[in-house]
């Protein structure tokens, strides 16, 4: 198998390491460490969900100094439908339901492990839950999942690394039952901890500029995916480097590529040129400014590296 030489995705010391057959400068580990750095966790159902704030995550953490771990719920075997492209690379008939489910969780755990080295992704946690499929019932994910199990390592994970920020996916309705359950399980974790420990929860999901996106309502029976009307956007059309001539929808199409076993999501390339978040009501007047701040460092700071993270050098 292709992927044999990978086993940690928590070595960061090395100039470069092999991940998924690229090489990437490993992630600055010591200026995430930094005190004061933004810490934020993303908190997912599925191994490519990544996607949705894949621009975000990365200015966060390759140009602002930030710390960004990776929680994914589910072990992705639902996704075998589309892999046919990827049968030739990883050497399995992974189209065929029972060969798909048995090879997919690892194959997409190492997948995500490199499109995590790009994103600069400190931390993955794979909790391995069932992947039953596409649903819009979130009752579906309760069903399969050990919802208390889950929800106790979110609440662990959130209490022990003190993160300001937590991202998930925005809970519609109208979107995938197992991200909905995901959304839900963050913000019962997040509450869950006393009020001045608690991180700012953020709902995202990616757009098309200009085209406004639906209005968000709360899921039903579950009052606390409730979000403030107001929402912050990150455009991936934003310029940098040489004659402005590079914007953050290529590290978009990067993160894309690293999964190879989902054929159909490759046609996302260049579907997205936004990424939109909702905070979600239960923020106070504190939270609601640490995103404001957040969003306001992502849109106009520089090389973004505050003086103090400068001192310490990488
Ligand atoms: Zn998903």
């Amino acid at each position: 198998m292709a992927h044999s030489t990978q086993k940690s995705q928590n070595r960061t010391n090395s100039l470069f390491s092999r991940r998924g057959g690229t090489f990437l400068p490993a992630p600055r580990a010591t200026r995430a460490a930094v005190a004061g750095a933004t810490k934020a966790l993303l908190v997912v159902a599925h191994p490519d969900d990544e996607y949705a704030v894949a621009a975000t995550v990365y200015r966060l953490t390759r140009e602002l100094g930030a710390t960004v771990d990776q929680v994914v719920i589910t072990d992705g075997a639902g996704g075998y439908r589309y892999s046919a492209l990827a049968e030739e690379i990883y050497g399995f008939p992974l189209t065929d339901e029972a060969t798909g489910r048995k090879y997919l969780p690892e194959i997409r755990r190492r997948e995500t492990l490199a499109s995590g080295r790009i994103l600069g992704i400190r931390r993955h946690h794979f909790l391995g839950e069932a992947d039953n499929g596409f649903t819009l019932d979130p009752n579906e994910a309760e069903l399969a999942w050990d919802i208390q199990r889950v929800r106790g390592f979110l609440t662990q994970v959130m209490e022990s690394e003190q993160y300001q920020f937590v991202f998930t996916l925005l809970p519609a309705r109208d979107t995938h039952g197992h991200h909905q359950m995901a959304a839900t399980l963050a913000l019962d974790a997040a509450q869950a901890l006393p009020e001045e420990r608690r991180p700012v929860v953020l709902g995202a999901d990616p757009g098309v500029s200009g085209k406004r996106p639906a209005p968000y309502r709360a899921l039903p029976g579950r009052p606390h995916t409730r979000a403030a009307a107001h929402v912050w956007e990150f455009p991936r059309t934003r310029r940098f480097g040489f004659r402005e001539a590079l914007d953050y929808r290529i590290i978009v199409n990067w993160v894309i590529a690293e999964h190879k076993s989902q054929g159909y999501f490759q046609t996302d390339v260049g579907r997205h040129d936004v990424e939109r978040f909702w905070v979600f009501a239960s923020a106070g007047s504190a939270e609601w400014a640490a995103a404001s701040m957040l969003f306001s460092r992502l849109l106009h700071a520089d090389s973004g590296l505050p003086a103090a993270m400068h001192a310490q050098g990488a």
